[in-house]
């Protein structure tokens, strides 16, 4: 390719809403271009690399045994219904009519279309274990659409689906693709860490999610100072804290006018947070007021709450409906109240506290010298708290530090739901009839593409690991009018490419300081200037992107090999 004849308009002003690095240098150096919220096209630079990333992807999984396929996007309404994931899947589902009325959507994700493909067709425990996946745009209306690839509406999604005959064999399965991944993201030059995930409704262990190390990143994640465990916030086990031994004093009610956060209350009544216990209220897809109370310095967690009481998700509780449940929004405690009209959810680490302060559940009123054990009512006490850095690790002695992460792919075990409920069922051993065992596995391409320029790039743009970037190498003369410097310029371009090393000529009569600045910008990993004092040294000039470091090669040896050396030592 070259650069005169390669579509990629670069834009000297990004739009405002691009906040992150990569979003506004993929725009910049046009690698994309928006349509709509969360609707991008990829130009040439962008598609090169996602053709890249998608390679390593295939390879990985085809090492596995895994086999491609590819479903179609549209989905009947009916596959949904019967997984009963229609109506819980809300307004992020695209969806649409045909002529005739019937429903579809456009697939968000492929558990109910892969099962029902299957299901009479993979019925022997001699078919299994079987791993089919497909790389494939998903929808998703996304509440915020942002980032640019980050958090699309349409993306690329590789979506693998594993069948086994049961909870053994459904490990191995899961353990290749936690291997694959780690591989796949290994070799695309991304800095990520696996880390345990909630699996939501489905419960148990099963499902890590990786997370490309970005302070920019969406999720939160802690891991140990000590031992391996890391895991996403959302589903971090927080241990109950111990809180020192106190005599219990008597209970006591006080005026707190105005004061409706727990930081007014700590402050007006002088008393330390880490004694105060706060409340969150929530109500969910399943009706009916959810009272949660934790520490006051402490978060509640809502994944936490909505398994706790099997909910798909929580939202804030509106405040007549607190009201009517007997207590009052701002001053809610769990002293007095009716476990008949709301549910109480206190955290463990409450229970191990002394002669707190919390709510009254009256205007203006808390109590002081609440002693847990003796005066709350409760549902149940369990661990619904965010774990926070310093935090002491659930596994061993050590403690929890904080980091952001870009989720780039999740692994999941999903056992017989999909299974049993679309009756993907196989004949064992002795002829009898049982649910196959599922795991889903999904990396966002496109994230992964957005994840590494996030990490790699500086003042100057991006900075891309050969293996995914859109060439490895660009061929720079420095003045075309030079016919002698174009001549070798053109040589070392056929030769490079000719041996397999992906290269580009940048051929446009332009001045050699914008031809630098683009080069920088796109973030080729290895750029060769020839000019005419390169030629008088009998040499190209060779400058590795990630490091910034210059060497000559001569023009008259095996440079080839050369630039093979080069290009190992880059990112
Ligand atoms: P998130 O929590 O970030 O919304 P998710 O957990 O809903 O993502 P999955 O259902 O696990 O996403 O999808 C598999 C992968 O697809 C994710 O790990 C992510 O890399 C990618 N992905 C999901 N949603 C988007 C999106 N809106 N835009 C781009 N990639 C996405
Ligand atoms: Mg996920």
């Amino acid at each position: 390719m070259r650069v005169s004849k390669l579509y990629a308009p670069t834009l000297r002003e990004v739009p405002a809403e691009a906040v992150l690095e990569s979003h506004k240098l993929m725009l910049r150096a046009g690698y994309i271009r928006k349509l709509a919220g969360g609707l991008y096209s990829y130009l040439p630079l962008a598609w090169r690399s996602i053709r890249k990333i998608e390679q390593i992807i295939r390879e990985e999984m085809d090492r596995t045994g895994a086999q491609e396929i590819m479903m179609p996007i549209v989905q009947p309404s009916e596959i949904w219904k019967e997984s009963g994931r229609w109506d819980v899947y809300g307004e992020e589902m695209f969806r649409l009519r045909d002529r005739h009325g019937r429903e579809f959507c456009l697939g968000p994700t492929h558990e109910e279309m892969i099962t029902t493909l299957v299901k009479n067709e993979l019925h022997s425990y001699r078919q299994l274990p079987t791993n089919l996946y497909q790389i494939q745009s998903k929808f998703r209306d996304e509440k915020r659409p942002r980032f640019g690839l980050m958090r699309s509406r349409e993306f690329i999604m590789k979506d693998a689906y594993s069948f086994d005959a049961d909870d053994a064999g459904l490990d191995v399965s899961y353990k290749k693709m936690y291997d694959a991944y780690s591989r796949i993201f290994d070799r695309c030059g991304l800095k990520y860490r696996p880390v345990e995930a909630d699996p939501g409704a489905i419960g148990g262990n099963g499902s890590h999610e990786f997370m490309g190390i970005a302070d920019s990143g969406e999720a939160g994640i802690v891991y140990c100072d000590t031992c391996e465990y890391a895991a996403d916030v959302e589903k971090a086990e927080c241990a109950p804290l111990a809180a020192p031994e106190e005599a219990p004093l008597p209970l006591e009610k006080r005026s707190t006018p105005g004061c409706n956060t727990i930081e007014a209350v700590c402050s007006f009544l002088k008393a330390p947070i880490t004694k105060s216990v706060k409340a969150v209220a929530f109500t969910s897809e399943l009706g009916g007021l959810v009272l949660c109370f934790v520490r006051g310095d402490h978060e509640v967690n809502e994944i936490k709450v909505a398994n706790a009481i099997g909910a798909n998700e929580v939202a804030m509780a509106p405040d007549d409906m607190i009201r009517e449940a007997g207590t009052v929004p701002g001053f809610m405690g769990p002293i007095g109240l009716d476990t008949k009209k709301c549910t109480i959810l206190i955290d463990s680490t409450v229970m191990n506290m002394h002669n707190v302060c919390c709510g009254a559940n009256a205007k203006d009123v808390h109590y002081v010298n609440a002693e847990p054990s003796r005066d709350f009512v409760c549902t149940k006490v369990l661990d619904i708290r965010t774990a926070v850095a310093g935090d002491k690790c659930p596994h061993c002695e050590g403690h929890l530090k904080e980091a952001r992460g870009i989720e780039v792919g999740q692994v999941f075990k999903l056992y017989t739901k999909y299974s049993a409920a679309l009756g993907a069922n196989y004949l064992d051993v002795n002829g009898a009839e049982k649910p196959m065992y599922m795991g889903c596995y999904g990396i966002g391409v496109g994230r992964t593409l957005a994840a590494v320029v996030e990490q790699y790039h500086d003042a100057n743009g991006m900075i891309m690991p050969r293996s995914i970037a859109p060439y490895e190498v660009i061929v720079l003369p420095l003045n075309m009018k030079d016919r002698a410097c174009v001549q070798k310029a053109e040589e070392i371009y056929h030769t490079l490419n000719a041996n397999g090393i992906d290269t580009i000529l940048d051929d446009r009569d332009e001045r050699a300081g914008v031809k630098f600045k683009d080069a920088d910008l796109i973030g080729y990993p290895v750029r060769i200037v020839i000019g005419p004092k390169t030629m008088a040294r009998n040499a190209m000039e060779v400058k590795v992107r990630c490091t910034g470091a210059m060497s000559d090669v001569p023009l008259d040896g095996d440079y080839v090999t050369a630039l093979r050396d080069i290009l190992e030592q880059t990112l």
